[in-house]
């Protein structure tokens, strides 16, 4: 800014006015630059803010992925879909079919995944188990709560035979 434009700010804020009507396409490219300007300005401003402020972004961060995780959890009925296991901290979501790698496998417990349950609207091929019935999954292929059950059901359908 000039001096003259420091003493005359009225005069100046006219001048300048009519310079931008008389020159829209010179004005609309400061336009332009103005915004990317400010835009750096406000990115940096963000930045400093966000840095002095991690701790609480990071437990609001947790408190809502907490709440992504419980509505989740909700959505699959609370409890393990084998041995009905109701103690949140034991539950984590399972590919009933066994889709999913090693990989996968890791991801499941991460917050990106139950984002990602949400947004796909809770795909039907999910369930809850707690980690003792999917660790048994994963190495047996199938939780022993399963064979028992099948086991149960076969003695029972025996007794009735054999009653018969
Ligand atoms: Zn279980
Ligand atoms: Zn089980």
């Amino acid at each position: 800014m000039s001096k003259w434009q420091k003493e005359h700010p009225i005069e100046a804020a006219i001048y300048r006015r009519k310079w931008a009507l008389d020159n829209p396409e010179k004005e609309m490219e400061n336009d332009k630059r103005r915004y990317q300007r400010d835009r750096t300005k406000r990115a940096a401003a963000n930045k400093k803010w966000n840095d002095s402020h991690r701790e609480l972004l990071r437990e609001r961060a947790n408190a809502k992925n907490r709440e992504i995780r419980k509505d989740v959890l909700k959505h699959y009925g609370d409890r393990c879909a084998c041995c009905g296991e109701t103690e949140p901290k034991f539950l984590a979501i399972d590919h009933i079919n066994g889709r999913g790698d090693k990989n996968n496998r890791d991801k499941r417990v991460t917050a990106s995944f139950y984002r990602w349950i949400q947004k796909n609207d809770y795909p039907k091929d999910l369930q809850i188990l707690c980690h003792n019935c999917n660790c048994a999954k994963g190495f047996y292929g199938e939780c022993p709560h399963q064979s028992f059950k099948i086991k149960e059901l076969f003695n029972s359908e025996v007794v009735v035979v054999i009653a018969k």
